[in-house]
């Protein structure tokens, strides 16, 4: 295992400006925005911010990288496989100030970013590395007179927009398998964290890709990310982000040139357990499943089902776990519980829990702001007595709060499990096989996990059923996303003989 280095103290933060054709620049208008530190409350430094004429520019830098006699255009794809494994030698380069820019940037725990986050963000570059190569069409016979082969054609444009959860390994599910396939890229992350996604866009310029294949434009929803989605000259758009604003993107690529849109959108995943699991196994699990980066997850297992028999033990157990944990700075080892991104989701979060409060169920632990911290900390919340008609039930909370609700059988579990608009992620815990995949098979989510919850990596797809997406990132299954499918039709006319 990678030993393990603190963090850097007063990390230097290297680039504040956008990133258009491989410089970094000032936006336009000369404008800025903060960007926070939320374990402490306050600003760390101010970042360009790019509005529609900027976003223009690196769209227009993009799409020179992207014409048919660019270098980039001209590389083997060998070559692009071999850029991206050279930008992924450059992150385990600097894994130490990667990971200690975004803990600071996110509010992230430092441990987990550090032998989370950045590894493997460095294995997904890597993976489509591998990919830029191998992804190519069929050959189709049709009669003796006529063939057809099909070609793998990269989109052109891609616009990227991301959250601020998982910044860095957002940007590289995006960007490797949109630059293995041969696409060029436009990246607005979010405004909450743009801090790793302008150090990444340094490393590429280092690792070697030409001028206007990445760019990096920081900024607001409204002003860059909108502009970017409803952009003319933009192929396709990938976004990771609320279903609310997913469904803006998806209207404003609809209301432009109908570009193509991928979509990965919130959860409000159901962790089922049997009374024939492995109880205290099932309840640390219950307890990683929505308590890791503080419930900021999207696929969080943040309705924990029980069966009736196990129920009482099950909470008994379950409020131990989770008062017994360490709240306190994301740079500490011993941390368990860090802050919320922002005042504003703290507040959006605190707001739910009071609705769940009024509107009858029970706050069994927490519910409240972490006293005697600077920034935006909540304590880890449990709630029961819960009806699964609640607005907590329904809507993804995105914080601390575990809910605990009791079942008797598998058709009672199947069908509440599926009583939400979302179908990101789900997860069952049993020891029986039969009642394992009849819960697999029946459960409406782009994800089920049996007996275990986050096993996730480059090579396994991952999207949403229902309102939780549209399309799948990662694994072989990304690389449709982003590739045209050309049938070349080839009359065979036999010479005379
Ligand atoms: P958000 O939807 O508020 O913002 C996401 C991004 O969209 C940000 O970059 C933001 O600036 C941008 N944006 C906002 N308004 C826009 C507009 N009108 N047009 C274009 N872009 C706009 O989400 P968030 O608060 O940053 O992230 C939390 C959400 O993301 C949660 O719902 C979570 O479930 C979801 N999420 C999903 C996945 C997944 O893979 N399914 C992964 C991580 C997060």
């Amino acid at each position: 295992m990678l030993p393990y280095k603190p963090p850097i103290e007063n990390v230097e933060i290297k680039y504040t400006q956008l990133f258009i054709n491989n410089e970094f620049v000032p936006s336009k208008d000369g404008s800025t925005f903060p960007v926070e530190d939320p374990a402490a409350g306050q600003n760390i430094c101010n970042v360009s911010e790019a509005k529609e004429a900027d976003i223009d520019a690196a769209v227009a830098a993009a799409r020179r990288a992207f014409q048919p006699e660019s270098p980039w255009r001209k590389l083997a794809p060998k070559q692009r496989g071999r850029l991206l494994n050279k930008l992924a030698d450059l992150m385990e380069r600097d894994h130490h100030y990667l990971s200690s820019l975004e803990a600071l940037d996110g509010g992230k725990l430092y441990k987990s970013v550090y032998y989370g986050d950045v590894l493997s963000s460095i294995d997904v570059i890597r993976y489509f590395a591998g990919w830029a190569d191998k992804d190519h069409g069929q050959t189709i016979p049709m009669s003796s007179e006529y063939f057809a082969y099909t070609r793998h054609e990269p989109v052109g444009v891609c616009g990227a927009i991301i959250p601020w959860n998982f910044p860095l390994v957002m940007i590289t599910w995006k960007l490797g398998p949109c630059l293995a396939t041969g696409n060029v890229f436009v990246l607005k992350p979010a405004e909450l964290t743009p801090l790793s996604a302008l150090y990444f866009a340094s490393l590429v310029k280092e690792a070697g890709f030409p001028p206007g294949v990445v760019n990096v434009v920081p900024g607001y929803g409204k002003t860059a990310g909108d502009p970017l989605a409803r952009h003319m000259d933009v192929d396709k758009v990938a976004f990771t982000g609320s279903t609310a604003v997913g469904r803006l993107v998806q209207k404003a690529a609809a209301d432009s040139n109908l570009k193509k849109v991928t979509l990965e959108l919130g959860g409000k995943s159901p962790n089922i357990v049997f009374a024939d699991t492995d109880l205290d196994y099932a309840v640390e699990m219950a307890h990683a499943a929505i308590f890791s980066h503080n419930g900021q997850i999207c696929c969080a297992g943040s309705r924990t089902f029980v069966q009736e028999e196990i129920y009482d033990e099950f909470v008994k157990r379950s409020l131990k776990r989770a008062t017994q944990g360490k709240i306190g700075s994301p740079m500490d080892f011993k941390t368990d519980h860090g802050p919320q991104i922002s005042k504003i989701q703290k507040d959006k979060i605190l707001g739910l829990i009071q609705s769940g409060r009024d509107e009858g169920c029970t706050v069994l632990c927490g519910g409240g702001a972490a006293e005697g911290m600077d920034g935006h900390y909540i304590q880890p919340t449990i709630l029961t007595d819960l009806n699964d008609d609640m607005r907590v039930s329904q809507e993804e909370i995105f914080g601390p709060v575990q809910q605990i609700f009791k079942f008797k059988d598998v058709s009672e579990a199947i069908k509440r499990a599926n009583n939400t608009k979302y179908g990101l992620a789900a997860s069952v815990f049993t020891k029986d096989v039969d009642k394992a995949l009849t819960i697999a098979n029946a459960v409406q989510a782009g994800t089920v996990w049996v007996n275990c919850y986050y096993v996730m990596g480059p090579h396994i797809p991952f999207g949403g059923y229902k309102q939780s997406g549209i399309g799948r990132e990662q694994g072989e299954y990304v690389l449709k996303e982003y590739t045209e499918v050309k049938t070349v039709v080839v009359k065979i006319t036999p010479p005379a003989l």
